[in-house]
């Protein structure tokens, strides 16, 4: 994907934040790569005005590549998962009410539906807490996500990363679904989580098989 298609999108993914409820305000964040290039939201400023020129580029070091604003207080965590995970393209961080609730009460998120098996592949874990912006939350985040989907960031939000960013788009919301789920399943005494190996079967079918397939 050239530059300007990446920032496009990104401006696509941080639109629908305040609208879906994932994000209140310019709470927020959301990123793309492309080979050494991270296209990333500047801090701050609200999604409904954001344009493609308002992305700003950086390299997997942070050096500016272009643009005129500063970029999101959580460059850090963006950028940790990349160099981290060459799989990665793409990392959207929500601030959304029931994802919140779990990482308010430092409780991971298990896997109870099969939903949440096909898409995550299994529990969403917490990520020690540290505080918004700095360094300790970026080694924090990346050490609880391990080779996962998501994490939640004790105290603060969520981190969904994906190969493309229809992919971390999708595992965010996937992820608040299962909160608010799981949370309504605990006043009908307790969701029952799936057992790993049903997890992994039914993530295993998922890649396999899902969906529409070239004979
Ligand atoms: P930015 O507006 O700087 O992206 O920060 C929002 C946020 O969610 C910090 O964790
Ligand atoms: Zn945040």
């Amino acid at each position: 994907m050239r530059l300007e298609k990446l920032r496009a999108a990104v401006v696509r993914v941080g639109k629908d934040l305040v609208p879906t409820g994932m994000v209140l305000g310019t709470w927020g964040n959301v990123s793309a790569r492309e080979g050494d290039v991270v296209a990333i939201t500047p801090s701050g400023l609200p999604y409904d005005e954001l344009t493609p020129a308002d992305i700003i580029l950086v390299d997997l070091q942070g050096n500016l590549v272009e643009g005129k604003w500063r970029p999101s207080t959580e460059l850090h965590l963006h950028l940790t998962l990349y160099r981290r995970r060459s799989d990665l393209n793409a990392v959207v961080h929500t601030h959304s009410v029931a994802s919140m609730a779990l990482a308010a009460s430092r409780h991971p998120l298990p896997p109870c539906t099969e939903e949440q098996a096909q898409i995550l592949g299994g529990e969403v874990p917490v990520a020690a807490y540290a505080p918004p912006g700095t360094p300790e939350l970026a080694q924090a985040a990346a050490a609880a996500l391990g080779e996962g989907k998501a994490v939640l960031l004790a105290h603060h939000g969520l981190v969904g990363v994906g190969a493309t960013l229809d992919e971390a788009w999708l595992v965010v919301q996937v992820v608040e679904k299962s909160a608010q789920i799981y949370l309504w399943s605990c006043l009908l005494g307790g969701p029952v989580p799936l057992a790993p190996e049903e997890v992994r079967s039914l993530r295993e079918r998922f890649l396999r098989d899902y969906g529409q397939r070239r004979s």
